[in-house]
């Protein structure tokens, strides 16, 4: 095993971080391509800098997130977090007790963790499900949750999102939809209703999934629900600060559904340019993706022996990519505990600047470089770590 531990991750991360610092260096922003999708603008404006280092500017911004969240999300009170896993946790602290139950549908598992995590540190058992035939609530469930959309884009069906909200609503309990990438996928690329316009109590997005904003989380719901959560966020300072408001605020603003929807078609060219040498690869809404276990078949399929996990794989194909072609993807860069799954997104600002054959290429050559390296455990160990 190459990659052992949440410190190894945390030093391949570092090491990811020092690589781009050097390209940045080297070559300027246009020497490597970030295609997570998570790119984390910050499209503030010089004027809005000056307004906030008045008294004024967090009143302006705090009112200009209630208009533009509400249009993004619906719903009737808005409130700016400083990610969706710390709107998530204020909400699970706000409505949920020791001893209650907290029960979640997801199209796919797994959830992001921040759900179970709050769940435990509430003292609330959690259930997951994800065939809609299974799913239950039970007397003391006192929260349901909705992935709308989950960390690998798989998207839940208009029809189990509405039988979630019935089953729910028949024994009162809320709904809370985790919509972080879903609040544009979902509508945007599937025409799906915002979760609140489907009976939705409470919802999250967060403002770097598909859009080009500051990472955070934009949350809306029912007055009465949105009153309890604003007040656990600010007893445990969860809630966004002045300057990441007007950062969403502008990146609301800039919203662009035709990059996602023309993302949706050029994925296309890019998933049948890759599927002969990558059988395992799959569509994304916006993208393709090749996850570890995928990527081991294809080394099997080729008479490669390795006794690396598959994780370590998928990090030494993401360094590879990252050090050989300048193209970030999630298992380069993601926090300790992300999945390890390669990811390329075409709604990214990025993928404006590289072509599908760029990308087709760099992963032929970093599937060889991969197979040339991989009996040199030392060589593969300076690609992961710097
Ligand atoms: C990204 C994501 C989150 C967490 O967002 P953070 O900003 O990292 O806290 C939660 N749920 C889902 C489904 C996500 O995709």
């Amino acid at each position: 095993m190459l990659v052992n531990s949440l410190g190894d991750e945390v030093n391949k991360r570092d090491a990811s971080l020092k690589i781009i610092k050097s390209i940045l260096q080297s070559d300027g922003r246009k020497g490597f391509y970030d295609l997570t999708g998570l790119a984390g603008g910050f499209p503030i404006l010089a004027e809005d800098k000056a307004l906030l280092e008045t008294y004024a500017g967090p009143a302006v911004f705090e009112e200009a997130i209630q208009t533009l969240g509400k249009i993004h999300l619906g719903g009737e009170k808005i409130l700016a977090l400083n990610r969706t896993s710390s709107g998530i946790l204020a909400a699970i602290l706000a409505l949920v007790n020791e001893g209650d139950e907290i029960v979640h549908f997801l199209p796919k598992s797994p959830a992001h963790p921040s759900i179970p995590r709050s769940a435990e540190l509430v003292g609330a058992s959690y259930r997951e499900f994800e065939d809609i035939t299974q799913f239950e609530v039970s007397d003391n469930t006192s929260l349901v949750f909705i992935t709308g959309s989950t960390m690998d884009h798989e998207i839940i069906t208009l029809k189990d999102f509405l039988r979630v909200i019935e089953i729910s609503k028949s024994h009162e309990i809320p709904v809370f939809v985790d919509d972080a990438s879903g609040a544009r996928l979902r509508t945007v690329v599937y025409k799906q209703p915002r979760a609140m316009d489907m009976g939705a109590d409470i919802t999250i997005t967060s403002t770097d999934k598909l859009m080009d904003g500051p990472r955070g989380g934009l949350m809306s719901g029912k007055a009465d629900i949105m009153i309890k959560v604003k007040t656990k966020a600010h007893q445990f300072g969860l809630e966004a600060q002045p300057p990441l408001v007007a950062g969403m605020v502008r990146a609301l603003e800039n919203l662009s559904p035709e990059r996602i929807l023309e993302a949706f078609i050029t994925k296309h060219d890019l998933y049948n340019g890759l599927v002969n040498d990558f059988k395992g690869i799959k569509e994304t809404p916006t993208g393709v993706m090749l996850k570890s276990g995928e990527l081991k078949l294809e080394l099997d399929n080729r008479g490669i022996v390795t006794d690396y996990s598959h994780d370590d794989l998928a990090y030494l194909f993401a360094m590879l990519l990252l050090r050989n072609h300048g193209i970030i993807t999630i298992p380069a860069v993601g926090m300790p505990g992300t999945s390890s799954t390669i990811r390329i997104d075409l709604a990214s600002n990025d993928a404006e600047r590289i072509t599908i054959e760029n990308i087709i290429d760099a992963f032929n050559e970093t599937l060889e470089q991969l197979i040339k390296i991989i009996d040199d455990t030392k060589a593969c160990k300076s690609v992961l770590y710097y």
